[in-house]
């Protein structure tokens, strides 16, 4: 636990922390800014909202600075999470664009990337104007928008990609779904990459995983539910990879669940492929075997794999093999998930938990520095997206997440920001949290929001 006199320490800087006319100095935290490589103890000097000095720890005068003492405490860019669902609009009892971005600022996320797979979907330029308003609204994390690849999401034909460009879109997914049309793969890549954007790939072979709620091995037999073979994703990973190098297309792979899968996007990068990927904290850390302890909350596509597979996984990830973290944020109300998990939904929430579950995960031991990880959700994610990436070096706005390594806590109903707690997480401790966020001003400080 951190010790009472730190947690005081923190809240007692929070009361002047808030006046935004007085410059900020962050003393004596380990800087880690994987867009600049560095990684040390400093003492870091933020004046109208911009990172002025960078000076060796424990030196810089206070002057009329609002002072922050960080000794213990890791200081880093905002975070970027390239793929959450936050059911805006459609299914508002589980999430809304304002209480998914307040989750995302809670677990580090300054910047998100929401799915286009709501009701309706957003397939036309008016939607993605409409849900980039709305989180413009929320003023807290700033919001992606991806658009739909095909229309209505119903993979007959390609969607206004090029409107949808015009009009903010990030990137194309239809996530939940795939497009494994060699046509409409090889006419929305070549549109998505006329706009500037990577069309982001869903990798499911459905004909194989149909009807499937948990990986097809001795979990689902002994549940006695239909498995989701492997196949289903290296398959639908091979395909993909053969489209891009017909094409010259660019493509991501988002949360392969399997080591073949991540080898099949490596193997098609050495040929030549512009293709990346990336995994889930929650493939990282879990396997099969968490389905019988936390039943549909342990329920999501692809379905935790085995023991084995999960291991590979975070071999690939600690081997630079792995572009990126996402948490695939799936929030869903709990009476959806009480159908059990035959009938429940897939999906688990994620962006409060992703930072300590994925530390704890590649980081033990030392196996992977805090700047290798860190560039999975910094470095890894923007340049996928082809957006500048937050850095604290001089000149630079201050966006940035004080975290404590060490803190333990646990996930509960209570201090969870998102409106729903569908996750194997819950009630479980864990090690390290988020102190406080800025954007430029204050946002988050030790669990609460600045207005
Ligand atoms: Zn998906």
């Amino acid at each position: 636990m951190l010790p009472t006199s730190a947690e005081s320490r923190a809240r007692t800087a929070g009361t002047t922390l808030t006046d935004a006319s007085r410059p900020v100095l962050v003393r004596g935290g380990r800087l880690v800014d994987p867009s600049a490589g560095f990684d040390a103890v400093v003492d870091l000097l933020v004046e109208d909202g911009t990172v002025s000095r960078i000076s060796k720890p424990f030196e810089a005068p206070a002057r009329d600075a609002s002072v922050v003492d960080a000794d213990g405490l890791w200081l880093f860019p905002g975070l970027t999470d390239m793929h959450v669902h936050l059911r805006e609009p459609g299914a508002t009892a589980s999430e809304t664009v304002e209480s998914g971005l307040r989750a995302a600022i809670a677990g580090g996320f300054t910047r998100v990337a929401a799915m286009p797979n709501t009701d309706p979907p957003v397939d036309t330029p008016a939607r993605v104007a409409e849900m980039a308003e709305r989180g413009r609204l929320a003023g807290t994390a700033d919001l992606l928008v991806v658009g739909c690849v095909t229309r209505g999401r119903k993979g007959d034909a390609v969607a206004d990609i090029g409107g949808m460009a015009l009009a903010g879109a990030a990137a194309f997914s239809d996530d939940g779904s795939p497009v494994l049309d060699p046509g409409l793969l090889a006419e929305a890549m070549a549109a998505a990459g006329a706009a500037g954007r990577v069309f982001i790939q869903h990798a499911e072979i459905t004909d194989l995983s149909r009807g499937g709620a948990v990986n097809l091995g001795p979990v689902s037999r002994e549940l006695g539910l239909a498995g989701i073979p492997d196949s289903s994703e290296t398959g639908a990973v091979a395909l993909t990879l053969e489209a891009a190098m017909a094409c010259g297309g660019r493509v991501h792979l988002t949360h392969l669940s399997l080591p073949g899968s991540v080898d099949l996007v490596r193997e098609a990068a050495d040929r030549g492929a512009c293709a990346t990927c990336d995994v889930t904290p929650h493939h990282l850390a879990l396997d099969e075997s968490e389905v019988l302890r936390s039943g549909a909350c342990a329920k999501m596509n692809p379905p935790l794999r085995s023991a084995r597979d999960r291991e590979g996984l975070v071999e690939r990830a600690r081997a630079g093999r792995i572009d990126a973290v996402a948490s695939d944020h799936a929030p869903h109300e709990a009476r959806l998930k009480e159908a059990g998990l035959a009938g429940a939904p897939f999906g688990i929430t994620g962006l409060e938990t992703a930072l300590p579950v994925t530390f704890d995960a590649l980081g033990r031991m030392g196996a992977m520095s805090p700047l290798k990880m860190l560039s999975l959700f910094t470095t890894g994610p923007a340049s996928i997206l082809g957006v500048t990436c937050p850095s604290l070096a001089p000149g630079r706005p201050f966006e940035a997440v004080l975290f404590d390594p060490c803190e333990e806590w646990t996930p509960s109903r209570d201090n969870t920001r998102s409106r729903s707690t569908n996750t194997p997480f819950l009630g479980r401790t864990l090690r390290g949290r988020v102190r406080a966020v800025w954007k430029r001003r204050l946002v988050y400080i030790d669990g609460d929001f600045v207005p």
